[in-house]
């Protein structure tokens, strides 16, 4: 069976219509595998106008009551895990696995989103005046935009949406305008959801359909108080201006360039595993790849020479194959840029093993990549920049100190790790002295992170947080209270004005 029948039936289970003027190709082979319609201007102006609405009877629902929302949606993803999973594959060309991993995350931060339905919680504050009483309390925010990228089609509007409804915000999506399948697909099984739910707002979740500009319209748009956006760094640099403008607020995940220190003291055998997931996994396409990698001299032969050889047997491939750890690049400007990178990193002093484009025989309009190791003589201004695509930067260290600033000294800061047994080590890896990264893990890789913490980075990543720990607070608003309940009337910081 073609991979396009196969996704014709995809097509078909989550009712999409591909009718569209605009091609959506698989990355898999290059297959056409529907036509979407971009929304113009207008279509998106209505949109935004029916989000607002939605808002405005949504926000009055007990927080729990949206949670219930949220659950039923859970259960769609559950009963839809392998279709909807497989979509992502054939959509981003990520593998199976990690195609219903990232669908996984969907159902996790809907569990998530369901407990804090019942959270929200404010503050009770003490205040210096008799008879009063200080509160915080936080409020639905209003239409939340959601732009997100392609790498991570499905799992980064849920971290967002989910908290955003029990947050009693509506949403608007715009996906990548690479992955809009997948959306259709989610806003399908999302419409499911709200029709067991039965009282939810029409246009309570929107999707519009469209490329930068149709993003730079949401940017603009202040009936969207906050906007939550995903991509590169450029983006979040064109994007950031537009929503401060008109004082709107924004939440950016943008690009990563994330590092390992491995120590003398490593457990090698994990260290090499770890690297290797996080460094060819999703063929080197997650914000949190892998890409520069500080071993310490006394072990970097031995284990340079361990990921060599793994490196020079990776299984790429059909990610729909069993078997396969990578697939494709989303793109051909995915595998120019990695090309370029390549030639610029011998340019600078690198010895490369890999890289190149494999299986261009069996499938001429995709673009497969061998990932690549390169043994750089230092960080150069190459190994400081974010390459979206499979390239592992090696440079050995032999101070302590002297890593930890080349670990800081790039403009990204989204995650890390350390390989240690050496407490000290460890602790001064996570102090305030230490990475510099949202993300600062101990004898783990820096991808792959849980939907319980907050998830986001500093610097040029944008300094937003999604997902868990407090990251509801970004979608809604604070309000302070005093409530007096004397015959009274006291005034802060004891100043008299009597009338
Ligand atoms: P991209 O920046 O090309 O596009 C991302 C999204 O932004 C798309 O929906 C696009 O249409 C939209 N967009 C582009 N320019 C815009 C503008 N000026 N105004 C409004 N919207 C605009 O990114 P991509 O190639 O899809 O994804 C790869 C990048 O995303 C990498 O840099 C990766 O590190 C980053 N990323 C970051 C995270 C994170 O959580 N930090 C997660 C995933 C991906």
């Amino acid at each position: 069976m073609s991979i396009s029948s196969r996704h014709a039936e995809l097509m078909t289970a989550f009712g999409i219509d591909v009718r569209g003027d605009r091609s959506v190709h698989s990355p898999i082979d290059g297959t056409e595998l529907a036509r979407v319609a971009f929304d113009d201007a207008a279509a998106v102006d209505r949109k935004i106008g029916a989000a607002a609405d939605a808002f405005k009877s949504w926000r009055t629902v007990p927080a729990p009551r949206r949670g219930e929302l949220v659950r039923l949606f859970g259960e769609e993803l559950r009963a839809g895990k392998d279709a909807l999973g497989r979509l992502v594959t054939v959509e981003c060309g990520k593998i199976l696995e990690e195609g219903r991993g990232e669908v996984q995350e969907m159902i996790d931060i809907c569990d998530f989103a369901v407990g804090l339905s019942r959270q929200l919680y404010g503050l009770t504050i003490a205040s210096e005046r008799p008879g009063h009483r200080m509160m915080e309390t936080w409020h639905p925010a209003g239409p939340v935009a959601v732009i997100s990228a392609f790498n991570f089609p499905v799992a980064v509007w849920a971290w967002n949406a989910m908290l955003a409804l029990v947050c009693g915000d509506s949403v608007i999506w715009k996906p990548s305008e690479k992955t809009p399948l997948t959306a259709l697909a989610v806003q399908a099984l999302f419409e499911r959801a709200v029709a067991k739910f039965g009282a939810a707002p029409p246009a309570l979740s929107q999707i519009v359909l469209g490329d930068r500009a149709c993003g730079e319209q949401l940017a603009r748009d202040a009936r969207i108080p906050v906007v939550s956006a995903t991509g590169s760094t450029a983006m979040g640099r064109a994007l950031a201006p537009a929503v401060a403008k008109r004082f709107g607020r924004a939440i950016l995940e943008l690009g990563g360039n994330n590092a390992m220190i491995v120590c003398p003291s490593a457990r090698l055998d994990l260290a090499e595993r770890a690297i290797l997931f996080a460094a060819v996994g999703t063929a080197g396409q997650r914000c949190t790849t892998l890409r520069r990698l500080f071993v310490h001299e006394s072990v970097a032969e031995k284990l340079v020479d361990r990921l060599t050889a793994h490196y020079a047997r990776l299984a790429i491939g059909d990610p729909l194959e069993k078997g396969t750890l990578i697939g494709p690049l989303i793109d051909r400007a995915g595998f120019d840029g990695m090309e370029r990178a390549l030639a610029r990193a011998a340019e600078e002093g690198g010895r490369v093993f890999g890289g190149g484009r494999v299986l261009a025989d069996r499938y001429p309009d995709a673009w497969y990549a061998r990932p690549a190791l390169v043994r750089m003589p230092r960080q150069t201004a190459l190994v400081c920049e974010e390459t979206f695509a499979p390239i592992l930067y090696v440079m050995t260290w032999t101070d302590f100190d002297a890593v930890l600033a080349e670990h800081n000294a790039v403009p990204q800061g989204l995650s890390s790790s350390i390989f240690t047994r050496d407490l000290e080590e460890a602790e001064r890896f996570l102090a305030a002295a230490g990475s510099d990264c949202g993300i600062a893990n101990v004898n783990i890789g820096p991808s792959g992170a849980e939907i319980g913490g907050a998830f986001g980075g500093e610097k040029e990543t944008g300094g937003g947080r999604e997902s868990g720990s407090d990251a509801w607070k970004a979608y809604m608003r604070r309000q302070t209270t005093t409530v007096n309940y004397t015959n009274e009337l006291p005034l802060a910081q004891g100043i008299a004005f009597d009338v």
